[in-house]
């Protein structure tokens, strides 16, 4: 027996994906830590708890968790409803973490800030892999593992509203007048924006779902102003195809965005590129330059920042990582997560091999082992942690032997009407017909004199994505 196996294998983040792996740990026999940044289990999901989700509950729970709440007498929900965040939370996240085989082994408040290996910077390789993992917490505890699952999330890192991927000029300075993707608009936010006038940037369905709360807000509640600025030349892939729409939850959600847009309600912005923020009078300027390099600029109270996420690499920078220049995941998975190539429901079976990296014994699960790529499932990421930690207690047969049993469609799917509908939130883009109609219907009269071809970012159209499965 070597020093490393008396050493717990540590998860990092207690979300779903981060349970999902104590679960297994523990039915594999195998020592375990899980290192919570948060309160609380699912401190992430708590924090969009507002929202519901576009998988039934099915989808949602872990075969191990479930085996373990079943004996412990866990009555489960409609496993044909679906929940909302605050749903997965207290009826699933919570009393699993409550568990006597998992409570003694989870620390909350406990964030981790780096990983690295005792002994060994990044260069150094001989006698590597038989070191212990070295953990650094926040306020500087250090612990030792045999293994690291980093089940960390994007939640904690979205994308900057800067169009280049770098943060806009003075982005940082207007932090009081921004909110991340998916404020509770109608719930507990509501002050922030009733009677004010908000931006939303994006075009993904964090941003079509903040826009219709806003919406229904400015109905009840006189002065409440609402523009909508996307970098494309189009809402189309926001809207979808309508009625039309050979996907129709998302056709669903697209046109009653459309509408609003149409009756003025909210008022969309095209070819917007936020160049730079400059607080003025108690009220934020948004700038945005032009390619010809002239600048416009509007006035709004608040705005929602609904840009996607980024996984946060540099807590695990001292390790030797591999990563898809692209996607910032492991170039194993790249390809199968492209989110030009595949829906949430598409996305072939994948598990240990796939998530290796360079640092033996480092595997990134769960949303964070996406990347960039907004097609990341939990049930994805049960899998993946069920293979991950059959790899970790030698059973490699298991751990090669990935299933995921996934609908192609119905599983992404947020409206309550078309539940096992044909389609679903993180399908690819509309057809072109589709496209076209949006484009010839969805663009109101904006700030912009013309909308601008500005260029595309990726595939799918606009790149400033609010994720798909990740709302
Ligand atoms: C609005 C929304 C809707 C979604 N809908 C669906 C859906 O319908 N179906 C579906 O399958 N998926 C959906 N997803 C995508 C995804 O399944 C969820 O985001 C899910 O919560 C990801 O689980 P996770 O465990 O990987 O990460 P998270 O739930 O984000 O959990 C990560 C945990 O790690 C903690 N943490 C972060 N950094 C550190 C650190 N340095 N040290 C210690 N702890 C840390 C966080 O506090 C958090 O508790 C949705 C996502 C969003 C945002």
């Amino acid at each position: 027996m070597s020093v490393l196996d008396e050493l717990p294998v540590v998860v990092v983040g207690a979300g779903p994906v981060g349970l999902a792996a104590a679960a297994h740990l523990h039915e594999r026999g195998l020592p375990f830590l899980v290192l919570e940044a948060g309160d609380a289990a699912g401190a992430a999901v708590g924090q969009w708890g507002h929202v519901r989700v576009f998988s039934p509950w099915r989808y949602n729970i872990d075969p191990a968790a479930r085996r373990l709440l079943d004996d412990a007498g866990w009555v489960a929900p409609d496993l044909e409803a679906l929940p909302t965040g605050a749903d997965l939370v207290a009826d699933y996240l919570r009393p699993l973490a409550e568990l006597p085989q998992l409570k003694p082994h989870l620390r909350y408040r406990a964030r981790v800030e780096a990983i690295s290996r005792l002994g060994f910077d990044r260069l150094r390789t001989a006698g590597r892999e038989q070191a212990p993992f070295l953990i650094r917490l926040a306020g500087g505890e250090e612990l030792l593992a045999r293994a690291v699952i980093d089940a960390s999330g994007t939640w904690g890192t979205p994308n900057v509203l800067g169009a280049s991927g770098l943060p806009a000029r003075g982005e940082k300075e207007a932090g009081a007048f921004l909110e991340h993707a998916l404020p509770d608009v109608l719930g507990a936010d509501r002050d922030s924006f009733a009677g004010r006038h908000t931006l939303v940037v994006g075009a993904g369905h964090s941003a079509a779902n903040t826009l219709l709360s806003l919406a229904e807000l400015a109905t009840e509640t006189p002065g409440t102003e609402v523009t909508w600025a996307i970098r494309s030349a189009s809402p189309a892939r926001t809207y979808g195809g309508g009625e039309a729409d050979a996907l129709p939850a998302r056709g669903a959600l697209g046109s009653r965005l459309r509408d609003h847009v149409d009756s003025g309600r909210v008022r969309l912005l095209t070819g917007f590129s936020v160049h730079a923020l400059t607080p003025t009078d108690g009220r934020v300027a948004v700038v945005v330059r032009h390619v010809d390099g002239t600048n416009e600029s509007i006035t709004v109270d608040r705005i929602v920042a609904a840009t996607g996420f980024r996984p946060d690499h540099a807590i695990a920078a001292e390790l030797r990582l591999d990563l898809d220049p692209i996607m910032g995941a492991t170039r194993a998975l790249a390809p199968l997560i492209d989110p030009n190539e595949h829906s949430c429901g598409t996305v072939p079976p994948h598990g240990v091999d796939e998530l290796a990296h360079p640092e033996p014994g480092y595997y990134a699960v769960g949303m964070k082992s996406y990347g960039r790529a907004p097609t990341f499932l939990m049930a994805t990421g049960y899998e993946q942690v069920r293979s991950v930690v059959a790899a970790l207690a030698g059973d490699w047969a298991a751990a090669r032997d990935v299933q995921l049993d996934l609908p192609e469609t119905g599983v992404c799917n947020s409206n309550p009407v078309d539940s096992t509908g044909s389609g679903g939130c993180c399908e690819p883009a509309p057809t072109t017909a589709a496209a076209g109609r949006g484009l010839a219907t969805g663009i109101s009269g904006g700030l912009l004199s013309a909308p601008l071809a500005l260029v595309t970012l990726d595939a799918a159209g606009d790149g400033q994505t609010g994720g798909c499965c990740a709302g």
